[in-house]
């Protein structure tokens, strides 16, 4: 039987509009969340990514102040905006779209954001707290995973997972999220990467797998058991000369074969890609009530 898709538009639709009612209220307190954005160079998807989460914003009455940096922009003109903002009132997240270019230490960049404002959930400080099981801004793309996951009703107590892809941005910190000894953890996570020995070993015995390789048809129906879940993080470019732009997006699962076996799986576009911003207006809407002292 086909499984069902787990529509992430949908999820995220009713999540925005919970977030925008909670701006709403925040604001007869005289409280406006405030989102910096910065972009360094002219990269198409970096720039399309940014204005997507300018315009979630927007939508939802949180104020963004948007910053475009040349390429060539120095390291240290980079902290220093940076630091201007963390001293910010207005300003209760702060965004660097990555990738940067090359001449600039991202690791350093990433260091500068106070952890206050850290809203990626990308600084040290938040990462330690997200590992030890303390409260943390918990990094988009994962918590947007974990969200579609809940609210489909899939429980991860006791559950194999099988994660592909251990990026510091999505596999790390999603395995790190879901063996927590809490509602939403729970889970056995079996990690994936490039050295795993023969790959269709593990996600066989998976009941939920997670695909985050950046590879078109790493996930094949073969290599997933009748009735998984599978959830597809893989945002590819692959040629379509039928599309005025040459190109169509598609995940790292082979979606029309796999969706035939698993019982619930996520399209792409349209499935975790739209959660992803949701999660960020969610952590900006935290920062801002931890810094009014409404929240700890
Ligand atoms: P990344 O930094 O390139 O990491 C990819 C990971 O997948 C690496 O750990 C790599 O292993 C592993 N991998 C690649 N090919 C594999 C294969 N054939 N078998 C097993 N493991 C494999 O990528 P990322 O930043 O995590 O992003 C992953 C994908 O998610 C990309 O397509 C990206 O565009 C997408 N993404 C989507 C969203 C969204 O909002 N929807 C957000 C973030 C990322 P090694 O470590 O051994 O190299």
């Amino acid at each position: 039987m086909a499984a069902k898709i787990i529509d992430g538009k949908q999820i995220a639709a009713e999540m925005r509009a919970q977030l925008k009612a909670e701006v709403a209220e925040l604001s007869e307190k005289g409280i406006v969340p405030g989102l910096g954005v910065i972009l360094v160079g002219d990269d198409p998807a970096s720039k399309s990514y940014v204005t997507a989460k300018q315009k979630a914003c927007q939508e939802i009455g949180i104020y963004s102040d948007d910053n475009r940096l040349p390429a060539a922009t120095s390291q240290k003109d980079l902290i220093t905006l940076i630091n201007r903002m963390n001293k910010d009132p207005k300003i209760h997240g702060t965004l660097v779209q990555l990738p940067l270019p090359k001449h600039i230490d991202e690791a350093e960049v990433l260091l500068a954001i106070d952890p206050a404002k850290d809203v990626d959930g990308f600084h040290p400080v938040n990462v330690g707290k997200m590992v030890t099981g303390h409260r943390a801004y918990l990094p988009c793309t994962p918590h947007g995973v974990i969200q579609l996951l809940i609210r489909s009703g899939v429980k991860m107590e006791g559950a194999n997972v099988v994660i592909v892809g251990r990026s510091n941005i999505v596999g790390k910190p999603l395995a790190n999220m879901l063996i927590q000894k809490n509602t939403t953890g729970n889970a056995t996570v079996t990690v994936c990467h490039t050295r795993t020995k023969n790959l269709a070993d593990h996600t066989r015995r998976a009941d939920i797998v997670i695909a985050a390789a950046g590879c078109p048809n790493t996930i094949t129906a073969d290599m997933i058991k009748n009735g998984a879940v599978v959830i597809d993080v893989g945002v590819n470019r692959v040629d379509d000369p039928s599309k005025k732009t040459g190109y169509r997006l598609v995940g790292d699962v082979d979606f029309e074969h796999v969706k035939e076996k698993a019982s619930l799986i996520t399209p792409v576009p349209g499935g975790v890609g739209p959660m992803t911003i949701t999660m960020l207006l969610y952590n900006t809407i935290e920062a801002a009530k931890r810094a009014a002292g409404l929240s700890q």
